[in-house]
């Protein structure tokens, strides 16, 4: 991160005026043999600070304007031979950092011969500082996970039920906050089996408590009308195979409310209609806690990755796996995939709303928040 501005005081403004006039927010524009020390130059344009304050978008938008124009910047050097960028903060250099380091993110590791193995993401985390622990079927069913079990029982592939925990601090004895994600590797849709098209992308549905198995319609697959009774002892009735999200998440939301966390939250795609409901503005949420809803929103808000909440009442639902006073459930179909909706986003499968979630645990860490 630098301050262009040190080198090179005026000549930017006359250098943009000659080269065709001031940009539009989000565009850039490279200039070449500036001057020695910075050979390549992309100036880009952040738009007018009069526009940034509107509460009605609900979200930073100057730090928004930073990460698109930085990223339209990195993109454009993208297409010469360049090895390094320099970034300038633009005021905000966390934003700018974000804007840089997404727009140039490329998951390449399928296209190396050396292919990644799972031990080297189990190193990786641990050398963060994060226990891993990879729990067997035999540890699940002495559980009674049978909810979760009943998903995988088509599959040759093996279950595995995840549990990364992290400790920020020595403050032992404070309460967790307890992240469920749903695993599930590869989603056919089980008996209820998915149409073929676009089902190359049921291996995308992924997210703490990390339920991981694959729902296949094999032979020993669970069949719609099965009951199975998961581990806190309620029975469930499987309608629909590929509804097989709602049955891992029980099993795992009841075994992190065992931790006595206090406030959960789980990621997954639960639902296509929330995909219709907001498209990709926003994460749908559902909270029993206007507490946790609150600094859920301001990290929103922070990262620019904003959620939107939706009615809880008695009239569309019970929660009885949920014994936790603070919850939510973040239900991320209408997000998971960018096509091009944010600008410093790849193309692809998109990671939201992780930057949100990590702002969410920073305000909580900070003890900015009640909770
Ligand atoms: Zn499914």
């Amino acid at each position: 991160m630098l301050n262009l501005l040190k080198y090179c005081s005026q000549c930017f403004e006359l250098l943009l005026l000659n080269s065709g006039g001031p940009l539009k927010a989000g565009k850039s524009r490279v200039l070449y043999g500036v001057s020695e020390v910075f050979p390549i130059v992309a100036l880009v344009g952040l738009g007018k600070q009069e526009n940034k304050s509107n509460p009605l978008e609900e979200r930073d938008e100057a730090k928004e304007a930073i990460r698109t124009a930085i990223a339209a910047g990195c993109h454009s050097l993208g297409e010469t031979n360049i090895s390094k960028i320099l970034v300038d903060s633009c005021g905000d250099g966390e934003a700018a950092a974000e804007g840089a380091h997404l727009a140039v993110f490329k998951y390449q590791d399928l296209k190396s011969k050396k292919k990644p193995i799972p031990t080297e993401a189990v190193n990786c985390l641990e050398g963060l500082g994060v226990e891993v622990l990879t729990r067997s079927y035999d540890w699940a069913k002495q559980r009674n996970m049978n909810a979760f079990l009943s998903v995988t029982r088509g599959s040759a592939e093996p279950p595995v039920f995840l549990e990364l925990s992290y400790r920020g601090n020595d403050l032992s004895d404070e309460k967790p906050l307890a992240i469920v994600g749903k695993g599930v590797t590869f989603d056919t849709g089980g008996i209820s089996l998915k149409p073929p098209a676009n089902m190359d992308k049921m291996r995308a549905d992924m997210g703490g408590f990390i339920p991981l198995c694959e729902n296949m319609p094999g032979s020993r697959a669970t069949k719609p009308g099965d009951v199975v009774v998961a581990s806190n002892g309620k029975s469930i009735q499987i309608d629909n195979t590929d509804a097989e999200g709602r049955l891992i998440l029980a099993d795992a939301l009841h075994y992190a409310s065992q931790h006595k966390p206090r406030a959960m939250i789980n990621m997954a795609t639960l639902t296509g209609a929330m995909a219709v409901a907001l498209g990709s503005g926003a994460v749908g949420v559902f909270s029993n806690s206007s507490a946790l809803w609150e600094v859920m929103h301001k990290a929103g808000t922070i990262s620019g990755d904003r959620v939107w909440r939706m009615p809880l009442w008695k009239h569309y639902s019970s929660q009885e796996f949920v014994t936790c006073d603070h919850w939510m459930h973040m239900d991320i179909a209408g997000v998971m995939e960018n096509k091009d909706e944010v600008p410093y986003l790849g193309k692809g499968m998109s990671g939201r709303p992780t930057r949100t979630v990590a702002h969410f645990a920073e305000l909580i860490a900070s003890g900015k928040s009640e909770l």
